[in-house]
Parts: C-alpha cells; sequence; structure tokens
C-alpha cells in the first residue's frame, strides 16, 4: 500500500470520523465515546478500485479495549432492559429516518470502501434500511404468547426477555446491510451490543453507529469495536458477560467462533459462505434465466454469499445458453463503480484478488475448460485498483475444486446434466447449502426441486441472491449453524422465552400436575 498517502492523512486525522480531505480518521465507540484504540496498531482502508485513494484509518483495539465495551455495554443494559420496547422500536425508526435521508452518500462512500457499484450500495442501503424499519416495528410486537392451564383461575403466558450483552461480528461484503439486520433486532429486543465489523470496511461502520447515536441511543448500549479478528475475536465469545454471537462471515471463522461460545453453552449463529447452484431447465425462460444468472455471478463482483457460483444446465439447451451467457459477459465494463457506466468493480482487496487468481489457475489445472475472462485487468489507470475479468469454466466437474469451494469472486462454473436425478445429486452433492435457483417452467420439476435441494433458501425463477426483511434468511450444511436470521426468527435469537404460571384462585389447593 502507498505510504505517501498514510503520512498525508496522518498529519490531518482528527475527531470522530471527521473528513480530512477525502480520508477519514476513525476511532472506537465505548460507552457513548470516541475513543483511539489502544493496541498501536494503525489500520488503513483503501479504495480497492484506487489504491492511491485511502478511504479511512484508524488505531485498532486491543483486548483491553475490546474489554471495556463489554463493561460499557454490561453497564447500559439494565436501564436498556427497562425502557419499553415499543420506545427502542422509536429509536431505530428514526435512525431508518436518517439512513434514507443520507442514503446517496452513504452508498457512495460504501462504493468507495468496498468496491461495489454505485446501484448496488444504494439497493443495499435500501435492503438495510427496510431491515431497521422492519425491526423498529417488532418494538410493537414483541409479543409472548398466553395458553389455557390444566388448572382453574390460572393463567399461564410467556414473556420474550433480552439476553444481556451480545456480540455482533459481520464481514465487509454487506458493510450495511448485515450489521443492520444483526444490530436492530439486538436492540429492539433490549440487548446491548458490541459490535466488531471487518477492518476492510471501518467507515461504513463507524456511520452506522454515528446514525444511531444521532438517533437517541443511551451511551453504552451500542459499542463499537474496529480491529483484527485475530485478536479482539475470541475476547468477544469468551467474555463472561457475552451471553450470545451473531457471527456472520467465512466458515473457517465461522466453526472456530461456534465451538469457543458452544463451549460456553452460550446461543451462537454463524451464517457462513455458499457455493449456489442456478439450475437451468431444458423448457426454461432462457431470457430470464440470463438476466438472474449474469445478477447471481457476476453482480457485487461474485462477493456474496449468495453469489450464483454454478450453473448447472440441462444438455439440451447449454450450448445456447452457454452462448448467450458469454455474449453479456464480454459486454460488461470493468471500473470504478462510481462511474454509472460500469457493471463490475473490483475484488475488494489484494488477497481476494490472489485468491480469485488461484482458484481459475485450480480450474485449468483440474481439467475445466476456461470458456472466458480469467486474467487480472490493469488497462491504464486500472492498474491501480484489483480488478478482474469475469470468468466462466465449462465441463466443471464435481471434483473440481472450483466446483466445491467458495471463490467469492466473479467466476462462474458450468456443468452440465441430461435427468433430474444427476441435476439433483449435483445440487446437493457440496459442503454448502445456502441458497439455490431454478429456471423452469414445469411446475412439477419446480416444486420437487423445492423440497428436495439441500439449501436454506430456494428461488424459482429467479436469481440465487436476495432476501427479504419479513422471511427469514440463512444456511444449512457448512453455509450456517444456529437460528435464522431476519424475520421473526432474527428477533427470538436475541430473546430468552420465560413461562409464567399465576394462580390467582387465593386459596391453597393441593395441585397434581407435574
Ligand atoms: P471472515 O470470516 O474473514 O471475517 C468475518 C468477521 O470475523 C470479521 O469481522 C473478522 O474480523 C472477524 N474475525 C476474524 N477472525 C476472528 C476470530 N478468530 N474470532 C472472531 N472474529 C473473527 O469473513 P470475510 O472475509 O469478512 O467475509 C467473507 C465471508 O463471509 C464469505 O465466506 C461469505 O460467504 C461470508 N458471508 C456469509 C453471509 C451469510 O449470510 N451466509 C453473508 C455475507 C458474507
Amino acid at each position: 500500500m502507498p505510504t505517501t498517502m498514510k503520512k498525508q492523512s496522518d498529519s490531518k486525522a482528527a475527531g470522530n470520523g471527521t473528513k480530512t480531505g477525502r480520508t477519514l480518521a476513525l476511532k472506537q465507540y465505548i460507552g457513548g465515546q470516541w475513543l483511539a484504540g489502544t493496541s498501536g496498531k494503525e489500520i488503513v482502508s483503501y479504495n480497492p478500485a484506487n489504491t492511491h485513494d485511502m478511504v479511512a484509518h484508524f488505531i485498532g483495539a486491543s483486548q483491553d479495549d475490546a474489554k471495556q465495551a463489554i463493561e460499557a455495554a454490561q453497564k447500559a443494559f439494565p436501564a436498556w432492559k427497562r425502557t419499553p420496547a415499543p420506545q427502542r422500536g422509536r429509536i431505530l425508526a428514526k435512525a431508518a429516518q436518517i439512513f434514507r435521508e443520507r442514503r446517496d452518500e452513504l452508498a457512495r462512500l460504501m462504493t468507495r470502501e468496498e468496491g461495489k457499484i454505485l446501484s448496488e450500495a444504494k439497493g443495499e442501503m435500501d435492503k438495510g434500511t427496510t431491515l431497521v424499519d422492519w425491526f423498529a416495528g417488532e418494538g410493537l410486537r414483541l409479543m409472548g404468547t398466553t395458553a389455557p392451564s390444566e388448572l382453574p383461575d390460572n393463567l399461564l403466558y410467556t414473556l420474550r426477555q433480552p439476553l444481556g450483552v451480545v456480540s455482533i461480528i459481520t464481514p465487509w461484503n454487506f458493510p450495511f446491510a448485515i450489521p443492520a439486520w444483526k444490530i436492530s433486532p439486538a436492540l429492539v429486543a433490549g440487548n446491548t451490543v458490541v459490535f466488531k465489523p471487518a477492518s476492510l470496511v471501518p467507515a461504513l461502520a463507524v456511520k452506522f453507529v454515528e446514525i444511531l447515536a444521532e438517533a437517541g441511543l443511551p451511551p453504552g448500549v451500542l459499542n463499537l469495536v474496529m480491529g483484527a479478528g485475530s485478536s479482539v475475536g475470541d475476547i468477544l465469545v469468551e467474555h463472561p458477560a457475552i451471553k450470545a454471537v451473531s457471527f456472520t462471515g467465512s466458515n473457517a471463522v465461522g466453526r472456530r467462533v461456534h465451538t469457543l461460545a458452544g463451549a460456553r453453552g452460550i446461543k451462537v449463529t454463524c451464517e457462513m459462505g455458499g457455493k449456489n447452484p442456478a439450475v437451468v431447465w431444458e423448457d426454461a425462460d432462457l431470457n430470464l434465466a440470463l438476466g438472474g444468472v449474469m445478477k447471481g455471478a457476476f453482480g457485487s463482483t461474485g462477493q456474496r454469499c449468495t453469489a450464483t457460483s454454478r450453473l448447472i444446465v440441462h444438455e439440451a439447451v447449454a450450448d445456447k445458453f452457454l452462448k448467450m451467457v458469454t455474449d453479456e459477459v464480454r459486454k460488461i465494463k470493468i471500473g470504478d463503480g462510481l462511474d454509472p457506466a460500469i457493471g463490475l468493480g473490483p475484488a475488494v482487496d489484494e488477497a481476494q484478488l490472489k485468491t480469485d487468481l488461484d482458484y481459475i489457475e485450480a480450474g485449468k489445472k483440474d481439467g475445466a475448460k476456461l470458456v472466458c475472462g480469467g486474467k487480472r485487468v490493469q488497462d491504464g489507470a486500472l492498474a491501480r485498483g484489483y480488478f478482474i475479468e469475469p470468468t466462466v469454466f465449462d465441463g466443471v466437474k464435481p471434483t473440481h475444486r472450483i466446483f466445491q469451494e467458495e471463490v467469492f469472486g466473479p467466476v462462474l462454473s458450468v456443468t452440465r446434466v441430461k435427468t433430474y436425478s444427476e441435476m439433483l445429486s449435483l445440487v446437493n452433492d457440496c459442503a454448502f447449502g445456502l441458497t439455490c435457483a431454478i429456471y423452469t417452467r414445469d411446475l412439477n420439476v419446480a416444486m420437487k426441486f423445492a423440497d428436495e435441494a439441500e439449501v436454506g433458501m430456494v428461488h424459482v425463477n429467479s436469481p440465487t441472491i436476495g432476501g427479504e426483511a419479513q422471511v427469514p434468511f440463512g444456511g444449512v450444511k457448512g453455509s450456517g449453524v444456529g437460528e435464522r436470521e431476519m424475520s421473526k426468527e432474527g428477533l427470538h435469537f436475541f430473546t430468552e422465552l420465560k413461562t409464567v404460571f399465576v394462580d390467582y384462585t387465593g386459596a391453597r389447593r393441593e395441585s397434581n400436575i407435574y
């Protein structure tokens, strides 16, 4: 990374997220105060479309900082728990209003920091804001149930109560929507939060927290700890005050978080990677399928957990459909996502770019046929970013690494099939199970597939990507463990159910109920 840029920004760095030229100098947010991290390690985020553009920098949090944040959340918990849920919801509603007002500015910052094209960043702002709104409304609906008792003059009911201090650990690829869909239910349910975002996207995380504070969140209710997961990750799971962990990220880190949290016997949900197939059946509307496969495979530069990374296509339409895909791929303009003409932004950083290129080499070595793309793009100004061609492989076999492993880049693996059972076994022959799609006009095929695919989400005649606030989101197998996110399920994860037995006879009575 260009160290000269680092010096320029340091000389001007000040305050909480204050814009210094084009670079933001950021701080941790602990107990309602913006504080410098104490790890002594500076962390810098660069624009992946132009690494001469430093977006933000901060001193990473130490374990002591993380501990302080947990203690601040612990201190704030009793009052926040007592705050009526509708009132907690109203603070979220106010935040949603501010997010809407600042949508375009925040979307531009997201494109600059994460690299996704501006229209996708605006879409993420809209999606995240809808999620905040949905959970704001849950403040009025945090209901238990009543039940008939076996005994006369008795009332049985359940209460939903908060857990206490919860850790929220998030990845870089949805820097607004994922914090929104985790933190909003945690808060409205009455928990206090320690939020650790990925170090590649600190600016968006700071904006998110600033806006919640501006909306009226009391000090200590939401704390921000930014730093290397390897140094502050464990304490956010293992500290005795942490009552639950909600994690989204890679399978390797997720499994570790799950093991540590499981050993403590606390609630944990881990949403992890995907290797999502789109099936194009012999009777599919090929134009519809084309739109969905292009969006799924190359949208967000393939850096979505729900990205379409496998195309399983019926032999009868395979040649025709593959030509349609490659013709479309060759039209994609690659570059800085702030330019509205651009269809594909950069990989998020050098490491992800290398991963993409390594998987392309693995595909070739394993014997798959490279149909288009496959190279880094370094023409002119693009040499300053982490750009890669959208890539398609044909003849990919289940034994190939690019069929089984998550690439997290714009690389589509194509496999041809002749029968439904062959197709289904390919869909399910994978360690991941997040989402999948099928394009067909045959209702029987679609419904059978929806029953039999081993995934958390099925799309019929729509791309593998996406989710909606009011329905559960998440995967099975290596893609997810724990409760689903979004919807009521996402809210319930952050609550404990208490059953209350009330006898109002007012007289002593022997009971034979056990
Ligand atoms: P990552 O696992 O490297 O990091 C995720 C978060 O965990 C970051 O905040 C990181 O700092 C933190 N972390 C790292 N080490 C830790 C440790 N030892 N203890 C606790 N926390 C630690 O993932 P990433 O590269 O940021 O994100 C990409 C991955 O996220 C992909 O695999 C993608 O599929 C997945 N993802 C899944 C979903 C979903 O809902 N299923 C959504 C988006 C992304």
